[in-house]
This record gives C-alpha cells, sequence and structure tokens, in this order.
C-alpha cells in the first residue's frame, strides 16, 4: 500500500493533519522530526545551532530513503525536506505526496510563538518567511497535489489529504498513450493535482468548460482547485441539453478559448454530464488542430460510460453524433458525492448503463446491485464506479477505434435508440436503453442462446433500480423501422448485442425478424390495426 506523504511549509499543519489522517485511516504514523530527534538526542534548534544546517539535510534525506518504503505509513515531513530533488523523488515513487501551504500571514499567526523555529529566529520573522517561501516555492510547486490551509481546520485538511489516499486509480492504455482515471470522495477538489500528476506544467492556461446547471453547483471549487495547484483557469459556460450539443455551441467556445488566452499549450477541462464531455472533448480536438483534455463527469452516465473511450462529437439536425472526433484525454476525474444533486431521473438513467455494463462483463458487480437493489439511494460508492467502468475500459483497450469488439456496449441499443427516437426523446436514453436489454435478453433466449431465467434475473434487476421492462405502446413496424434506419445499422443487416448469460453477451447480426417483432409485441409494442 503506498504511503501518505505530507509536506510543506512551517506551520502549515503538516504533523497535526497527518496525525488526524493515520488516526482515521488506521495506519502509522511517522514524523520525520521527531524521528531525527530522538536519534540525533536533541531538538532542532541544537543540531542546528551545534551540528549545522547541512548535517540535519543529511539526516532527512537518509531517513527519507529509508522511509521510502511502501507499507501505507501516513509521514509528516520536516519542511525542508522534500526541497532536494531527490529525496522528492523518493518518497513520490512509492507514495501520495501532497503539499500543504497557507498564506504567509497565517504560517505567521500560527507559529509566531514558537520558539522551536531555529529558521524564524530573526529580527523580521514575516520578512523570513516570505524569503523562505520564495526561495521554496519552486520545489513546492513541483509536487502535483496541494491544499491550501488556509481558514481551513485540520480536520477539514485532513479530509482532503484522506480524498487522495483513498482514491482509487484506474488506467487507460490506447494506441499512443495511457491516462489514469482517479475515484474517489472530494477529488473535485484536486481536479488540478490530477493534470499536474498527468504531466500538465504548474502555469498553464486551463478552460473549464461547464453548463448552466452544473457550473452554478461546482464550477468555483475545481477553478480553486485548478488555482491551487498553479494553474490558470477560466471559464466557459455553455447551455445546458442535448438540444445545444451542435456545432454552433462549439463555436461559442472557440470564441471563449480565444478571448481567455488559450493556446496550443492550453488544456480543456470539462465539467459536466455527458453531453458538456462530448462537446468541450470535440472543441478540444479541433481548436487550434487539438489542445489537451481532461474530463471531470458529473452524471453517473458520463462516469460508467461517456468519459471514457475517446469518442466526442456534436448532433447535426439530420441526428446525432454525425460531427465528432476521438480524443483521448491526460486525465479524468470522477467524485461520487457530485451524483447527489444528480435528478432521480437521470440517476436512473445512469444506472441502466451500470446494469448494463455488469450483464456485460461483470457479474459479481451485478450481484452487488441485486443485493442492494430496493434501497433508495442516489449515489454510487466509488468501488462500484469503477468496476462499471473498468468493463468500458476493458473494451475500448481491446478496440479503441469501434472496429469490433466495442459493439458488445451496445448492448440494448438497437431497441433503445428505436424507442428515445419515437418517444420524441420523452422516454430518456436509459430508460429506452433498459427496455433494450430486456429485449435483447427475450431475443436471446427466443433463439435458444441463453437460458430460459436470464430474463427474469435481468428484469428484476432493471424493475428493482425503478428501470422500465415493458415496451411503450408504439406499433411494432414503427419500431422496427426506426431501427432499421438507426446508424448503427451494419450493411443490410441489423445488429443485435444479445446476452448469452450474466457476463457474456455476442454480437449477433441475424435475428429473424419475426422473432424480434413477436419479442416487441410481447413486451406490449401494438399489432397491425
Ligand atoms: P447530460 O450531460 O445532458 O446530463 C443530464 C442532466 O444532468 C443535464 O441537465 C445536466 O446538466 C445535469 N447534470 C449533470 N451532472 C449533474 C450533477 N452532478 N448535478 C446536477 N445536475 C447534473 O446527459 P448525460 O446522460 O450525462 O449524457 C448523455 C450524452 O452523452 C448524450 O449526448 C450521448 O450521446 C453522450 N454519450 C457519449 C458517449 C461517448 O462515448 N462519448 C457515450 C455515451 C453517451
Amino acid at each position: 500500500m503506498d504511503n501518505i506523504v505530507i509536506t510543506g511549509f512551517m506551520g502549515t499543519g503538516k504533523t497535526a493533519v497527518g496525525q488526524e489522517v493515520a488516526r482515521r485511516l488506521d495506519r502509522q504514523f511517522v514524523d520525520m522530526d521527531a524521528i531525527i530527534e530522538e536519534r540525533a538526542g536533541k531538538p532542532i534548534p541544537r543540531i542546528f545551532a551545534e551540528d549545522g544546517k547541512a548535517a540535519f539535510r543529511r539526516m532527512e534525506s537518509r531517513l527519507c530513503e529509508e522511509l521510502s518504503e511502501p507499507d501505507g505509513k501516513v509521514i509528516a515531513t520536516g519542511g525542508g525536506a522534500l526541497i532536494e530533488l531527490e529525496n522528492r523523488r523518493r518518497m513520490m515513487a512509492n507514495g501520495t505526496v501532497v503539499c500543504l501551504n497557507a498564506a504567509s500571514e497565517e504560517i505567521l499567526r500560527r507559529v509566531g510563538d514558537d520558539n522551536d523555529r531555529p529558521l524564524l529566529d530573526v529580527d523580521d520573522p514575516h520578512g523570513e518567511i516570505e524569503r523562505l517561501l520564495a526561495t521554496r516555492s519552486e520545489a513546492y510547486a513541483a509536487i502535483p497535489w496541494q491544499i491550501d490551509t488556509t481558514g481551513l481546520l485540520v480536520e477539514e485538511v485532513a479530509e482532503r489529504v484522506m480524498a487522495l489516499g483513498e482514491a482509487r486509480t484506474l488506467q487507460v492504455r490506447y494506441p499512443g498513450g495511457t491516462y489514469n482515471i482517479r475515484i474517489g470522495k472530494g477529488l473535485l477538489d484536486h481536479v488540478g493535482g490530477a493534470l499536474r500528476a498527468a504531466g500538465v506544467p504548474a502555469g498553464t492556461r486551463v478552460a473549464l468548460v461547464s453548463n448552466d446547471v452544473v457550473a452554478p453547483l461546482y464550477a468555483d471549487t475545481v477553478e480553486e482547485a485548478l488555482r491551487v495547484a498553479g494553474l490558470r483557469p477560466f471559464t466557459c459556460i455553455i447551455p445546458d441539453g442535448e438540444q445545444h450539443k451542435t456545432l454552433d455551441t462549439v463555436h461559442s467556445l472557440y470564441d471563449d478559448f480565444l478571448a481567455g488566452g488559450l493556446d496550443r499549450s492550453g488544456v480543456v477541462v470539462s465539467l459536466g454530464g455527458g453531453v458538456t464531455g462530448d462537446i468541450a472533448g470535440f472543441a478540444a480536438a479541433t481548436f487550434m488542430r487539438g489542445v489537451r483534455f481532461a474530463q471531470v463527469p458529473t452524471s453517473l452516465l458520463a462516469m460508467v460510460d461517456a468519459s471514457v473511450g475517446g469518442k466526442t462529437g456534436v448532433d447535426l439536425p439530420q441526428g446525432k453524433n454525425l460531427v465528432g472526433a476521438f480524443k483521448q484525454p491526460e486525465a479524468v476525474i470522477i467524485d461520487p458525492i457530485v451524483l447527489t444533486t444528480l435528478e432521480e431521473v437521470e440517476f436512473r438513467s445512469g444506472m441502466a448503463e451500470v446494469i448494463k455494463h455488469g450483464i456485460i462483463d461483470a457479474p459479481a458487480l451485478l450481484g452487488d446491485l441485486a443485493a442492494e437493489a430496493g434501497k433508495t439511494r442516489l449515489t454510487l460508492p466509488g468501488s462500484q464506479i469503477a468496476r462499471a467502468l473498468q468493463v468500458k475500459i476493458d473494451i475500448v483497450e481491446e478496440d479503441p477505434y469501434e472496429r469490433g469488439r466495442r459493439a458488445a456496449l451496445n448492448l440494448g441499443h438497437t431497441v433503445g435508440h428505436a424507442l428515445e427516437k419515437l418517444s420524441g426523446f420523452e422516454l430518456r436514453h436509459g430508460e429506452a436503453v433498459s427496455i433494450g436489454v430486456a429485449a435483447a435478453a427475450r431475443i436471446a433466449v427466443e433463439l435458444d442462446r441463453a437460458a430460459p431465467d436470464l430474463v427474469e434475473r435481468i428484469e428484476v434487476l432493471l424493475t428493482a433500480w425503478d428501470l422500465p421492462v415493458r415496451c411503450p405502446a408504439f406499433e411494432t413496424e414503427a419500431i422496427w423501422d426506426a431501427m432499421a434506419h438507426d446508424k448503427k445499422r451494419c450493411g443490410d443487416t441489423l445488429r443485435w448485442v444479445l446476452p448469452r448469460a450474466i457476463g457474456e453477451v455476442e454480437i449477433f447480426d441475424d435475428v429473424p425478424p419475426s422473432i424480434a417483432k413477436s419479442v416487441l409485441r410481447e413486451m406490449g409494442a401494438r399489432s397491425e390495426q
């Protein structure tokens, strides 16, 4: 288990925060300064006075080497310990290093009466703090994860550190690179750190793209997180809704990017659901022939599906997602806390995708969801988001440009898209997919590709999560026509993804129309008049 290493200038609360984090996570706490004092048999001011600063720094370096073993310790370093590049590298190799900072006035207030600070034993301690901060600022800024502790209680800082320590990281490989998806409560405070950890240098201009529903809730937090990490953000707001997933909105973003001074070295960060991610990603893919991009998905659907895989794009009047580009993100940051503000219908819509991923390749996840069904709750733990996401990651890694296996992700979409369209998009995407998944299971059973009890298992689970499994009373032929016009059509045949069992799907091109239509009727579609 990686260590959590807390560093930063004197008076930023390293020891108190470290103790609190260790206590809450039930991990061993190590205070570097205390160990050095114990080994030297004297307090630090005497080490400085009798042995000199260089001797003290040598003791710190030796200790950094000893402590870099990754065994889950929480380490509070001395304020200057990680100024040395080699020490920093050692600690970062096997741990999450977090740098605490605070305004110089607050530091003076916190350490003003402390006689054990040899570096501040001068006539003008505030001036000395500013001078020392300036000499160390480059080394501190080289640490991606930063927390501004000004005005925060120890407990609040500890919570932010724990968000990092407890986050899980999934890695996605694509032709030409890799990126990390970080999932954890409270990670909104660390969006900037995630970008820095992905290699975005301090000082980079960042366009934060959000919509007029999500921005009022979270844009300030994310802007602040970007700023604390040494980045230079500005926010661009687009209107909410699929009807604005257009080239006009992309054009308005280009204007905002130019007005905000984004250049080729800049980064676009999307903060929102799948619509925002698709628009911002496409703008990032095309602005100045492509700038870097990161995703902070805030809807469940965007977390488990849209934010990963690199597909971006917008709609045309003729149809959905007709213009687009593959644009891989530098990083994806998922904070499940934001799900609490999602409307219930949107949460359920996302749950359809989670269940869909479970049916495709995560039977254990489905087992958990079955056990929890019926408990009304509008959030999902990071562990379950991670498992649903892993299904998509495995598939997009195998088929990055959607030429084969990726079609499995369209489970439920053949019928789902048709129903969505016929309902005039009254039916939410996830609701339509839910009915489509149930239809696919029934067809699989009709074709003897799956055991009969599969239908009940899937329908019971979908129903338990308040998702529909009955088809609206549209004409069967109208549904069939809508399916035939769907862009997922492959040549002259309709492409179906059918579940063979929980955790196994197959792609099928030759479902007899009579079987598909009879299943739709059985599920509630109307017969010919
Ligand atoms: P959405 O982005 O419209 O979000 C749904 C609604 O929830 C919106 O009103 C949004 O503003 C709001 N919202 C989002 N997060 C919120 C939060 N935390 N609190 C309160 N409100 C919040 O829709 P969606 O379902 O997230 O995504 C659907 C879009 O994703 C479609 O356009 C679809 O084509 C696209 N998509 C893309 C991919 C891909 O691979 N790129 C995959 C699947 C879907």
